[in-house]
């Protein structure tokens, strides 16, 4: 048995691993088996019923890292939006949502809650007051993003909690962009916590997945709506993350480092007007950032002067390429108007802070001397 209150980096390596009893190897063997004994069983074993051994394993890594009871692991980070939004909310229920958002979570609520006959309201900010304003007798949930995506938006946590808990409201947050190594909501009052595992339990670009962790209770109200919807992840790709969180604490830990390096340099670059970090001093809520991360996280965003083209600067970048999507070892730039916000008017994204000069800035574990290196030559260039 492993003891309880195990430190971050032994939890990434050891928790959830399943013993090779058999041939004594030193790491989780996969179990690819759709079909399992039925008669005379404890556990009836299928892969959409999310329960193999390799899927039933790796749940308690995460929920282990969010000091959760319980956790699933979804085929991504959306399956796991989606799935824990639909165990919430049923026709004429009231969903209060963060208007700072990952753009796919708004194009989820956007595209089909109408059908379902689902109700919901944006908030006009990130400060309790906002999400005050947004309460209807019907609202059940209240889904929160900190930081946010691509503007670093610190929301208050407790605050969220307690003013949901006094209306007999569910809590619920996107933790992708602090990652369970910066960051455990559910100290702090929230319902339910949920991964793009696609993002830092990854970390190398190159798995797709998602998780959500909570109480024993809410995670059986969502695997009965995830048994119906499908979902689950396949096993061979479960190992693979498993494989990738065993990193985790470090890759993460060394990008968090990195950021803040970052956002200090680019903060007296020139050629920069404005940098969002949450580590930075100058950042409107860092007083909050530090009161409930450890860490302020490895994702950054940054305007350019004016007289600098951003689509220009992003092709004349060598080593940080430019990429859709975050996390990855290797550090990464975006424009948020092409991509996740790019569904949204003008008008609308003015009203969020998208500019087009805005680049976000995924932080890998390269070092700090080059990453310089790039964006000057880059500016240089153009
Ligand atoms: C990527 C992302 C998602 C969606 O995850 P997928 O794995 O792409 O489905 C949700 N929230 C945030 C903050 C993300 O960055």
């Amino acid at each position: 048995m492993l003891k309880k209150n195990l430190g971050l980096n032994t939890i990434c390596t050891h928790v959830g691993e399943i013993k090779d009893e058999r041939f004594k190897g030193a790491v989780s063997p996969i179990y690819l088996s759709s079909s399992y004994e039925f008669l005379d069983v404890d556990i009836k074993r299928y892969p959409r019923y999310f329960n193999t051994p390799n899927q039933e394993y790796l749940s308690k890594k995460v929920a282990a890292l969010e000091n959760a009871q319980a956790a699933l692991i979804f085929g991504s980070g959306m399956a796991a939006i989606s799935h824990m939004f639909l165990a919430f909310l049923k026709r004429g229920d009231h969903l209060v949502v963060q208007n700072t958002l990952y753009g796919g979570t708004v194009n989820f609520i956007k595209e089909e809650f109408p059908k379902y006959g689902i109700h919901y309201t944006f908030t006009d900010g990130y400060k309790v007051e906002d999400f005050e304003n947004a309460i209807q007798k019907n609202t059940t949930l209240i889904h929160i993003e900190t930081p946010s995506n691509p503007l670093l938006t610190v929301t208050d946590i407790r605050a969220i909690t307690t003013l949901a808990k006094a209306k007999g409201i569910y809590t619920s947050i996107d933790n992708t962009f602090a990652s369970p190594v910066n960051q455990n909501p559910l100290e702090f009052g929230v319902d339910m916590v949920m991964h793009s595992a696609t993002k830092y339990f990854g970390g190398h670009s190159d798995i797709c997945a998602g998780a959500v962790a909570s109480s024993n209770d809410i995670i059986e109200r969502i695997w009965n709506v995830s048994k119906n919807l499908g979902g689950s992840l396949s096993d061979m790709t479960v190992w693979m993350l498993e494989r990738s969180m065993k990193t985790m604490g470090l890759r993460v830990k060394t990008q968090t480092k990195n950021a803040m390096k970052m956002a200090k340099w680019l903060n007296k670059h020139p050629k920069v007007a404005k940098v969002y970090y949450p580590g930075l001093k100058s950042h409107p809520e860092h007083t909050l950032a530090k009161s409930q991360m450890r860490g302020y996280g490895a994702m950054l965003s940054f305007e350019l002067k004016d007289d600098l083209d951003a689509y220009k600067f992003q092709k004349a970048l060598s080593l940080i390429k430019s990429s859709m999507s975050l996390a990855g070892v290797e550090s990464t730039v975006i424009s948020p108007h092409l991509t996740s916000h790019a569904l949204l008017s003008p008008e609308e994204r003015a009203k969020v802070g998208i500019s087009d000069q805005l680049i976000r800035f995924s932080v890998g574990i390269e070092e700090v001397k080059d990453l310089k290196h790039d964006i000057n030559q880059a500016i240089m260039a153009i």
